[in-house]
């Protein structure tokens, strides 16, 4: 469903990606690690069209995401892309934030958006939270929020940049609950995050980026347990 193939990508002389090839299968969720700087916000940015890249192709969903003829607005409500920041409408309740997208870009009535955002919201744990401002929740809360604003347009990926960066100890532990329900739920998902119990237990595959390339990619339980590059066996090293 997700199809990287040979991706270079520079800013201005600096290469930040070097032919870069990765596969997602629909259903897979793949755990994007390295270390800081190494690409991991670049890659995940250019999968939805926020980047520019310079050589190689990206195709989601069967549509060639650098192609001119390409809309992206379209592509990107395929695509839930949740980051560190959560970028919730401030001055919008939580609900309101997530009918928003539904009504405007889908059309749907007020009603049926309305129900959709409670439902969401109650997957993720806060129905109970629709109507104050995103300022009167927890971090882990908002965060939440920003996963069923993601998921009201029905992606069928949904990207995460550092989902939990942001957040203190017992927040994290929601936000990825609620991340691991919707791994099991089937959805396609790329993940960049440095919770590795996370990646242990609900990635398919583990990617390892170092300096712009894709040192390894492999199960988990190998990643983990015996990493094949003497790059990956450093980073682990470093962070276990
Ligand atoms: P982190 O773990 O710190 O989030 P990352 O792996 O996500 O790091 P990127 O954000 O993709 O790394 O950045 C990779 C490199 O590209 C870094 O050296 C960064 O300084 C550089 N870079 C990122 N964005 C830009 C930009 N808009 N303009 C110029 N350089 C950039
Ligand atoms: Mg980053």
């Amino acid at each position: 469903i997700i199809d990287i193939e040979g991706v270079d990508k520079f800013y201005d002389d600096f290469q930040v990606l070097s032919e870069v090839s990765l596969t997602v299968d629909p259903g897979e969720v793949v755990v994007v690690l390295g270390p800081s700087g190494s690409g991991k916000s670049s890659l995940i940015r250019c999968v939805n069209g926020l980047e520019p890249i310079a050589a190689g192709r990206i195709v989601v969903d069967g549509v060639t995401v650098h192609d001119r003829r390409t809309d992206l607005n379209r592509l990107r409500t395929e695509i839930g892309f949740v980051f560190q920041q959560f970028n919730l409408y401030p001055h919008l309740t939580v609900e309101r934030n997530v009918m928003l997208a539904p009504m405007k870009v889908r059309g749907m009535a007020k009603d049926e958006a309305h129900e959709l955002a409670l439902e969401l919201l109650d997957r993720v744990g806060i129905r109970e939270q629709a109507g104050k401002h995103p300022a009167q929740l927890s971090g882990g809360q908002q965060q939440r929020a920003a996963i069923a604003r993601a998921l009201a347009m029905k992606p069928r990926i949904m990207l995460f940049d550092e989902p939990t960066s942001a957040l203190d100890a017992e927040m994290i532990r929601e936000v990825l609950d609620v991340m691991t329900d919707l791994a099991n739920t089937g959805m396609t998902m790329m993940v960049v995050t440095h919770e590795l119990a996370f990646a242990r237990k609900v990635a398919d595959h583990v990617i390892f980026m170092e300096a712009g390339t894709i040192v390894e990619k492999t199960a988990p339980a190998t990643f983990f347990a015996d990493p094949q590059d003497a790059r990956s066996k450093r980073f682990l090293s470093q962070i276990i």
